[in-house]
């Protein structure tokens, strides 16, 4: 509770008007307030908390600030749920490129392809770009066109160097390895 003081304005509720209205104080008890004016009739009497008590005092105010706090910040849906034709509405179906990794989209680019169908870009992040088909949204890969695409994407650095690769062969160690064969025979291709 606010801080209140003789003289001060404190909203309460009103014997007479039976109302939640601007009252002057006339005494307090301590912290609490003992006595109010109402400002409107100019009735004294005991103070009585305003709010709560009574459904009768302003319901309309009440409903209307009970929801009209800070709107929540997250209005925006993440994607705006309207028919896959209506996306598509306006765009240049009949020149919609076959879909290719090769190729490089744009936002909003219509694209034909051979699995999903018709597709329409809705975001592009690098190398991906998601593409909105009827069914459901895709992330393809696009702008791979300046490498031969059949190439392998990424190749694993040491995929080839096995361990036995790097050892030493020595060929006279098949009778002093007898008695303390390897944990680990090398593997045959
Ligand atoms: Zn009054």
């Amino acid at each position: 509770m606010a801080t209140y003081k003789v003289g001060g304005e404190v909203d309460a509720l009103c014997t007479r008007c039976k109302l939640t209205l601007a009252h002057t104080i006339l005494a307090m008890v301590g912290t609490k307030i003992a006595r109010v004016r109402c400002n409107t009739c100019g009735g004294d009497h005991t103070y009585r908390s305003a709010p709560g008590s009574t459904d009768r005092a302003s319901p309309s105010a009440r409903s209307s600030s009970a929801r009209a706090p800070s709107a929540p910040r997250a209005e925006r849906p993440e994607k705006v749920v309207i028919s896959f034709e209506e996306q598509l509405a306006g765009k240049d179906i009949a020149n919609a490129p076959k879909y290719s990794p090769k190729d490089a989209y744009q936002l909003d680019q219509v694209i034909q392809h051979p699995t999903f169908g018709l597709g329409l870009v809705t975001a592009v992040r690098g190398d991906k770009v998601d593409i909105a088909f009827k069914a459901e949204t895709k992330t393809l890969v696009h702008g791979r066109g300046g490498a031969s695409a059949e190439k392998p994407v990424f190749s694993p650095p040491s995929a080839r160097a096995t361990g036995p690769a790097d050892k030493p062969l020595s060929p006279s160690t098949t009778e002093a390895d007898t008695a303390a064969p390897p944990a680990t025979p090398p593997a045959e291709d």
